[in-house]
């Protein structure tokens, strides 16, 4: 039976990047308190913590002192060893739970899972030796995308295949590791669904994001997405359904792919709060990480309801060259929020930030997000 926890009650959570971080705020704000566990003695969410343990996930004694320390725990970090989950739940409240991450955490398992289910995917071969190119029909996926099974994000551990002689020097500098070849597709649009699904079952979507990446890492996130409802639907509708057949318990995001023939194709699931539903800390009644904290704690969802259309902008490290970017350009529209994780060091392609700006019209929100961002870029 899941437990109803209480505000007064201390949370912890796995991982102490800018995901934790959102999340111990929106926690506070509500009365709890919350544990960070992180291997980084200056972590974002660390230093905004109420209490911190300095640990690696696979240090036993630190996670049995964060699972008797805390009523219950989350994580931020789809990475987390499943065991790690398992055991915890011996000593608290734990979700999501450890079989959704696992699968989540692996591109084969989760597109087994997905294709298992019937919901459509990406084309894709799974390449565990350089053998493996030999296939007679490989071309069907060329071009591609070569992407590492784990660990790879924000387009990190990804190699684009032009051709066949690609292949190989492509699996080489991935250092061999367990891949799958994804074709290539020519995108007419990218969209992702937050879902939110509590351990009796009630479920709730945020509106649909629209998603422009650039070099594989999310720039902008349009919402809602300018696309017809009933494609809006159909990602909410889907979205649900994979969070009902993980039997998911907390915040899942879904990514889609939208093809030029209005075709929705599932490219990836993370069992956590997503970048692209960020934009719901400032424009929605209840944020994903608020979703996140009221799953955890057994509460009844909140409202996902938008109040105002929003366009959220990523800030990258490349953004600080030498000195901290000049944040007058964000911080005189008063209809735009600035939000900084804390790092110290901006490396490029590093996830620093967001800012997201609000406007009765989607049009306006994004001739000034755009502005914003080329002021801040120097343009
Ligand atoms: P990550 O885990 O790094 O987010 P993704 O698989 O989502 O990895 O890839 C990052 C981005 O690269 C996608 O959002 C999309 O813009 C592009 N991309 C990935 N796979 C494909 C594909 N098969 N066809 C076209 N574009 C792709
Ligand atoms: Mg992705």
């Amino acid at each position: 039976m899941y437990k109803r926890v209480m505000p007064g009650a201390m949370l912890g959570v796995l991982g102490g990047g800018q995901l934790g971080r959102m999340f111990v705020k929106a926690a506070q704000e509500m009365g709890y308190r919350v544990t960070v566990l992180d291997s980084s003695p200056d972590s974002p969410a660390g230093r905004v913590a109420d209490d911190f343990i300095a640990a690696n996930y696979s240090d036993h004694s630190a996670l049995k002192k964060i699972g008797e320390h805390c009523a219950a725990v989350t994580t931020e970090f789809e990475n987390i060893p499943a065991d790690v989950l398992e055991k915890l739940s011996n000593h608290c409240q734990v979700s999501p739970g450890a079989k959704s991450v696992q699968i989540a955490q692996n591109r084969i398992s989760e597109k087994e899972f997905l294709a298992t289910n019937g919901f459509p995917v990406v084309p894709y071969r799974i390449i565990q030796q350089a053998e493996d190119f030999q296939a007679p029909d490989i071309h069907e996926y060329l071009p591609g995308i070569l992407k590492v099974s784990q660990f790879g994000y924000d387009g990190k551990g990804q190699k684009r295949i032009h051709n066949e002689a690609e292949l190989k020097p492509a699996f080489e500098g991935l250092n061999h590791s367990v891949c799958v070849l994804e074709k290539m597709l020519s995108l007419a649009l990218e969209v992702s669904v937050v879902v939110a699904r509590s351990a009796d079952g009630e479920i709730k979507t945020f509106p649909v994001a629209e998603n422009q990446h650039v070099h594989g890492i999310l720039d902008i996130s349009i919402v809602p997405a300018r696309i017809s409802s009933a494609l809006a639907d159909q990602a909410q509708k889907t979205a649900c359904q994979v969070a009902e057949k993980l039997n998911y318990c907390g915040v899942l995001c879904v990514e889609f792919f939208v093809l030029s023939d209005g075709e929705l194709l599932i490219n990836e699931i993370a069992p956590r709060p997503h970048n692209s539903g960020h934009y719901s800390i400032d424009a929605c009644i209840t944020s994903q990480f608020e979703q996140q904290v009221r799953t955890l704690c057994g509460l009844p969802l909140g409202e996902t309801k938008q109040l105002t259309t929003a366009v959220m902008v990523n800030l990258l490290g490349d953004l600080w060259h030498h000195n901290e970017p000049d944040w007058t350009y964000v911080l005189q529209c008063p209809m735009t929020k600035l939000h900084l994780y804390g790092k110290t060091e901006a490396r490029p392609s590093r996830k620093m930030g967001h800012f997201t700006v609000m406007n009765d019209s989607l049009d306006t929100a994004l001739q000034q997000a755009i502005s914003i961002k080329n002021k801040l870029n120097g343009n």
